[in-house]
C-alpha cells in the first residue's frame, strides 16, 4: 500500500509548517516534556564531557564516553539503567575528574514532579505555538524525565485538544458550519466485543462492532465535510488488541484527523497521534506522529484490509504489542467516538478529589459532562486533577462541609475558605486555576445533606460535591449552575432540580440554556 498520495504528502507538509523551528511538538506529542528532558539531559552531559580537559585531548575516548551516555539514555525512560551509569561515573571520576555535575543529573529531588508539570503547562496551556522549545527553569535530571513520563502517559486527550487549539488559532479557523459538526459519543452504534480469546502467549482480542453501519457511513461523510471546512476531528479509539482498563465507552486513546483522500481505492483519513512514537508509517517519509485510518466495510480503523485487521501483535510483553504486524511501527486503532474541532467555546475545569465519589467515578461524571456539553458543541476540558490525601492536613476539616441552607445564596465561611485554599497554589497538580476556570472539589459529606453546592466566593467559580451522594450527572449539572443555569422542572433536562431524578440516559440542554452558557464569562472562545 502506497500511503504517499500527493494530497497526504501536502497535508503532512503543511501540518509541520505550522510549527516552524519546533518539530518536537508533533514528533514528541503527549511525551513532549519527557523526551525534551532526555534531549536536554544528553546535551548537558555532552557539553560537560567536551569541556573536560583530560577527556577532550583524547577524541576516541571522548566519543566513547558520549556514545555510552547516548546508548544508555535511549529506549524507555523508565528503564534507563541508573546503576550502570553510576558505575561508569565511578570509573571515569578517578581518571578524568570533574564528574560531579553529571552525577547530580542522576539524583532525584523533591521538585521533580512540580518541575515536569511546570514545563508541561508552559508548552500546552498557552494559546500560541511556541517558536522553539523554551528553556526550562529546572535542571534536566533523569528523575524529572521519569516524573514527566508518569504525568504525561494519561495526557493524550488533553494534549490533543491543547495542540488542536494552537493549530486552529494559527490557521484562523472559526466555528464549523452546522452541517459539518459531529459529536458522536458512540459512532454508528459502536459496541465492544470479544473477538478472540487469549491463546498461548497471546492476549485476547477485542474489537469495535457497529450496530448501525449506515450511521458510521453518514459520520464519515460529515468527517469529510468538517475537513473541507478546515476543521479537525478528534477520534476516540480502542488502542491495540485489548481495551486494557475496560472503561468503555470512554475512549482508551485519542487521535486527530486532519485530511482525507483515497488511498489504494479506499476512503482514507490522515491523523496525528499524540502518542507520536506509536504512529509511524515506515514506507513514508512523514516520520513519527502520523497515521492513516480507513473507512470501509462497516469499520473505521488503521487496517488497510481484513488481513491487516486480523494481523495485530497480541504479545503484551513485546514493544510492538498492538501494532499491525505487517508494518510494525503502525499501531492498530479502532474508532468509536467522533468530535469535530473547533467547538464553539470551552469551559476549563480543575478537579480536586478530597474523597473519591462512591456512586459514580470522577471519570464517569466527567465523561457525561463532556458528552452532554459536546452535544451542543461546547467543550469541557479537564485542565488538572489532584487526588488529595487529607488525613492529618488542614484540609481534613472540610470533609464534612457546612454549605448552608440556601443553595443560591452566598457561600458559607467554610466554603469560602476551602475554595481559597484549593486555588491558593496548584497543590500536587502544580496547576494554578485562573479566574474564569472552574474548581470542583469532592468531599465526604455536605451539611445539610445534599448532592452538591455551587455557591462560591466571587471571582472563584467552583462547586463542592458530596462523595457519598453525587451521581453520574452531578458534575455536568453543577457546571451548568456555574455557567448561569437555573433549575428546570423537566426530568429530561440536565438542569432538573434533582440530578438523581433525571430519567434520560443523556439529558438535554435547551437552546436558551446553551445561549446562557455561551454568554457566561466561563466560556472561553
Ligand atoms: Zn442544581
Amino acid at each position: 500500500m502506497n500511503f504517499n498520495t500527493p494530497k497526504f504528502d501536502a497535508a503532512v507538509t503543511s501540518f509541520k509548517a505550522l510549527c516552524p523551528g519546533h518539530p518536537q511538538l508533533f514528533q514528541y506529542g503527549q511525551f513532549y516534556v519527557t523526551r525534551r528532558t532526555i534531549d536536554d539531559l544528553f546535551g548537558t552531559i555532552t557539553v560537560e564531557l567536551q569541556n573536560n580537559l583530560r577527556l577532550s585531548i583524547n577524541p576516541p575516548e571522548l566519543n566513547g564516553a558520549i556514545n555510552f551516555f547516548k546508548t544508555k539514555l535511549s529506549g524507555r525512560v523508565m528503564n534507563i539503567p541508573l546503576a550502570s551509569i553510576n558505575t561508569m561515573l565511578d570509573v571515569m571520576d578517578p581518571v578524568y575528574g570533574g564528574m560531579a555535575p553529571i552525577r547530580a543529573l542522576f539524583v532525584a529531588g523533591k521538585n521533580d514532579r512540580a518541575n515536569a508539570q511546570s514545563d508541561f503547562d508552559a508548552v500546552w496551556s498557552t494559546p500560541d505555538i511556541p517558536a522553539a522549545p523554551a528553556l526550562s527553569g529546572s535542571a534536566p535530571t533523569l528523575a524529572k524525565a521519569q516524573a514527566a513520563y508518569q504525568l504525561e502517559r494519561d495526557k493524550c486527550f488533553y494534549v490533543l485538544r491543547a495542540f488542536a487549539k494552537k493549530l486552529l488559532k494559527k490557521r484562523g479557523v472559526g466555528p464549523l458550519p452546522q452541517a459539518a459538526i459531529i459529536s458522536d459519543m458512540l459512532v454508528g452504534g459502536a459496541f465492544l466485543k470479544d473477538a478472540a480469546p487469549a491463546r498461548g502467549t497471546e492476549t485476547g482480542r477485542q474489537e469495535i462492532g457497529y450496530g448501525a453501519p449506515n450511521l458510521l457511513a453518514a459520520a464519515t461523510a460529515r468527517m469529510r465535510a468538517a475537513i473541507n471546512a478546515d476543521g479537525y476531528i478528534h477520534c476516540g479509539v480502542l488502542s491495540g488488541a485489548m481495551h486494557e482498563n475496560s472503561k468503555f465507552p470512554q475512549p482508551e486513546h485519542h487521535v486527530m484527523v486532519f485530511a482525507h483522500d483515497t488511498v489504494g481505492g479506499r476512503d482514507a483519513f490522515l491523523f496525528w497521534d499524540p502518542d507520536a512514537a506509536h504512529s509511524e508509517i515506515a514506507s513514508t517519509n512523514w516520520g513519527q506522529g502520523f497515521g492513516v485510518l480507513f473507512s470501509r466495510a462497516g469499520r473505521l480503523t488503521t487496517a488497510v484490509d481484513d488481513a491487516d485487521f486480523a494481523a495485530v501483535d497480541r504479545h503484551s510483553a513485546a514493544d510492538t504489542f498492538g501494532d499491525h504486524t505487517n508494518d510494525p511501527l503502525r499501531h492498530c486503532y479502532q474508532v468509536y467516538t467522533l468530535q469535530t474541532l473547533p467547538m464553539r467555546a470551552a469551559l476549563k475545569l480543575h478537579v480536586k478529589v478530597l474523597q473519591p465519589p462512591a456512586r459514580a467515578s470522577v471519570d464517569d461524571m466527567l465523561f457525561n459532562a463532556v458528552a452532554v456539553y459536546a452535544s451542543r458543541d461546547i467543550e469541557i476540558l479537564e485542565a488538572s486533577r489532584e487526588i488529595i490525601d487529607t488525613a492529618g492536613t488542614e484540609l481534613e476539616k472540610f470533609q464534612t462541609l457546612y454549605v448552608g441552607d440556601d443553595p443560591a445564596g452566598a457561600p458559607t465561611a467554610e466554603v469560602t475558605e476551602l475554595h481559597s485554599m484549593l486555588r491558593a497554589d496548584g497543590g500536587e497538580s502544580g496547576v494554578e486555576p485562573v479566574a474564569n476556570e472552574i474548581v470542583v472539589a469532592f468531599v465526604r459529606t455536605l451539611v445539610p445533606a445534599g448532592f452538591a453546592s455551587a455557591s462560591h466566593p466571587p471571582e472563584q467559580p467552583g462547586a463542592v460535591l458530596s462523595a457519598s451522594l453525587a451521581g453520574e450527572w452531578a458534575l455536568a449539572h453543577e457546571i451548568g449552575h456555574l455557567a448561569g443555569l437555573e433549575h428546570s422542572a423537566d426530568a429530561n433536562d440536565l438542569m432538573f432540580k434533582s440530578t438523581a431524578g433525571i430519567v434520560e440516559a443523556s439529558p438535554a440542554l435547551r437552546d436558551d440554556e446553551v445561549a446562557t452558557v455561551l454568554a457566561s464569562p466561563l466560556a472561553q472562545v
